[in-house]
């Protein structure tokens, strides 16, 4: 079985990971697996940045292939912010609830659901040892809530209301993220060039 780290702590993203590489053979592990593993400092100015110096340190570190996850919300009316921000929006505790809190705070009076207008971002890095790093990029189009509702998936889940299905990401099955979310998109890019390596 091939062997690949996700280059993350977070759960919600390492269990995405898993349902999507695990049907195509390969043994997934994550920093979740390694509690000694070494912290990598976010420097970069984009997510595809952030997700190479990721995968190149975990990779460089373990010698083993590696896929780093560079993600977040985009929100037009902010002009893009949280953006890279997006993990600790509301401060350095990276807490979901508060990073939400504050986004609804900060669209206060803003009603038409066509100025809360965002996306979901994902960067992913492809680091092989010796080799030369690859990136992809997925999004996923969509709408801040009013208000929060589903209490699937993680982060700004509960106020992304997905285009087209109209319905918040947090509503809907792991199955049914899998198939529309920024990530899968990335990972469907990644994949193609993963067989190739
Ligand atoms: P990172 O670990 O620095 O890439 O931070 C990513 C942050 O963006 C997460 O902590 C979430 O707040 C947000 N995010 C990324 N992907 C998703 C998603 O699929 N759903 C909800 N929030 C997400």
């Amino acid at each position: 079985m091939k062997e690949i780290i996700i280059a993350t702590k977070n759960k919600g993203k390492v269990k995405e990971f898993e349902a999507l590489l695990a049907p195509l053979g390969y043994l997934v592990q994550s920093l979740l697996d390694y509690p000694d593993s070494i912290d990598v400092e976010e420097t970069g100015t984009t997510f595809e940045e952030n997700a190479i110096l990721k995968a190149e340190a975990i990779s460089t570190h373990y010698q083993r292939m590696t896929i780093a996850d560079d993600s977040g919300l985009a929100i037009d009316y902010l002009d893009g912010k949280p953006g890279i921000f997006s993990a600790r929006y509301a401060g350095l505790a990276k807490d979901d609830q508060a990073n939400i809190n504050k986004v609804l705070e900060d669209l206060t009076g803003v009603d038409e659901l066509e100025s809360r207008s965002a996306r979901f971002i994902c960067a992913l890095a492809l680091s092989i040892p010796g080799g030369k790093t690859k990136t992809v990029e997925g999004t996923c189009e969509g709408y801040i809530a009013m208000k929060q509702q589903g209490e699937n998936g993680f982060g700004y889940d509960p106020i992304f209301i997905v285009k087209n299905l109209n319905k918040t990401m947090a509503t809907l099955s792991k199955e049914e993220k899998n198939r529309i979310s920024h990530r899968a998109e990335a990972l469907e890019k990644l994949i193609d060039i993963i067989d190739q390596s």
